[in-house]
């Protein structure tokens, strides 16, 4: 595999940084240019933000000169990855489609786009179709591609095999969100501390919309949504990393029992694992027989916390299953899953290296 130039917009944030991180090392992409504000435009990495993630800043990193996110800023980069403020996305982003630079997306802005991909790789692979019929540049060179809401990741991966075997007929929902997702700082200590925060603010129509796209069947130039209600409650709970999902499903064609809810997601193959993705989790969806897990604080960071983990399947008097569902909201939810993209758009030669003038 060719080595590919990365830009990161909005590397000094919370989710640039999980960029900078996770991309160290890795075999394909190299970081050539990293984007911010204007306040940081100008700076030294090291001097523009503060570096949060727990291994140290990247030396190389720390020297490089942040850029203004404007495209002609960027020409020598094959694509970016967006983590950039949802309030500035929108333009940024169209700007660097426009001048033919590829951008794969953590921001909300594009997702319901009709011709952009909404994805998880393993969830819906063939939506990657979408991208031929985007006009944001003339020649097709620039496109968008887009990350889920960061619960609706756990959500979706989890639902995938369950609507693939029953036909998912309605969806309830509780999620115990992570502090990390919220940025950095983030949550005031005060309001979290010893706390539960029973309303995250624009958090449940993501929840009740995108799972909908992702599940959705590709048709011609744009995705026909699956159709079913979710009813959705986002709390903020005082951990770290990793947001856990109580879930309840009614199903259109009823399981013969709870064995059978397991088995179809025990048995489901992701349509990634025979393409040596670097960043691709061996289990992406893994099942605990153990009833105390799984666990932020123990599982989140299981398999380079690209892992979407699963526990305590069991009837329900209500709904026909319900199970805990857990994934790294900044990892899997957020750069891991954005990285693991871009690498599935690499294998199939979407994703290219630009020509030499
Ligand atoms: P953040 O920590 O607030 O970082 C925002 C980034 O945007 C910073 O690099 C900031 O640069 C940059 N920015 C702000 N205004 C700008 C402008 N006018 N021009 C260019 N850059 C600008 O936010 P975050 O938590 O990393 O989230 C980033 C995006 O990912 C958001 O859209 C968020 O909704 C989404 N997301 C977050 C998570 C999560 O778990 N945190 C998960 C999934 C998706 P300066 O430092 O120079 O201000």
């Amino acid at each position: 595999m060719p080595q590919y130039k990365v830009g990161i917009l909005g590397a000094t944030g919370a989710v640039g940084q999980k960029f900078i991180r996770l991309l160290q090392g890795h075999p394909w992409f190299e970081i050539a240019a990293l984007g911010a504000s204007e306040r940081s435009a100008g700076k030294r990495y090291s001097e523009a933000a503060q570096w949060v993630e727990s291994t140290p800043l990247p030396g190389k990193i720390g020297e490089m000169t942040v850029r203004n996110c404007q495209s002609g800023e960027f020409s020598d980069v094959d694509f970016v990855f967006s983590g950039l403020d949802a309030a500035v996305a929108e333009t940024i982003e169209a700007d660097f489609a426009g001048s033919g630079i590829p951008v794969i997306s953590n921001a909300k802005n594009y997702r319901m786009h009709d011709h952009v991909p909404l994805m998880i790789s393993e969830v819906n692979p063939e939506h990657i179709e979408l991208i031929r019929h985007q006009t944001f540049s003339s020649d097709g060179s620039g496109w968008i591609v887009t990350n889920p809401n960061c619960v609706v990741v756990p959500l979706s991966m989890s639902l995938k095999p369950l609507h693939e075997a029953f036909g998912v007929k309605s969806v309830v929902v509780t999620s115990m969100q992570a502090i990390s997702g919220a940025g950095y700082p983030g949550v005031p200590s005060l309001d979290i501390m010893g706390n539960v925060i029973p309303f995250i603010s624009g958090e449940e129509s993501k929840i009740v919309s995108e799972p909908l796209k992702l599940l959705g069947e590709l048709d011609g130039d744009r995705v026909q949504n699956a159709d079913f209600p979710i009813q959705a409650t986002a709390t903020r709970v005082p951990v770290r990393n990793g947001h856990l999902l109580s879930v309840s499903v009614n199903f259109h064609e009823k399981p013969s029992g709870v064995d059978a809810v397991i088995s179809a997601m025990r048995s489901w193959k992701s349509p990634l694992s025979d393409l040596g993705l670097p960043s691709a989790p061996e289990f992406p969806l893994y099942l605990y027989d153990d009833e105390r897990y799984p666990q932020p604080l123990l599982h989140a960071d299981e398999e380079r916390g690209m892992r979407t983990s699963i526990g305590r399947v069991r009837s329900d008097s209500v709904m026909d299953v319900s199970y805990i569902a857990m994934a790294h909201n900044t990892v899997r939810g957020a750069a891991g899953g954005a990285i693991l993209s871009a690498e599935f758009l690499a294998s199939k030669e979407v994703l290219k290296q630009k020509q030499p003038a």
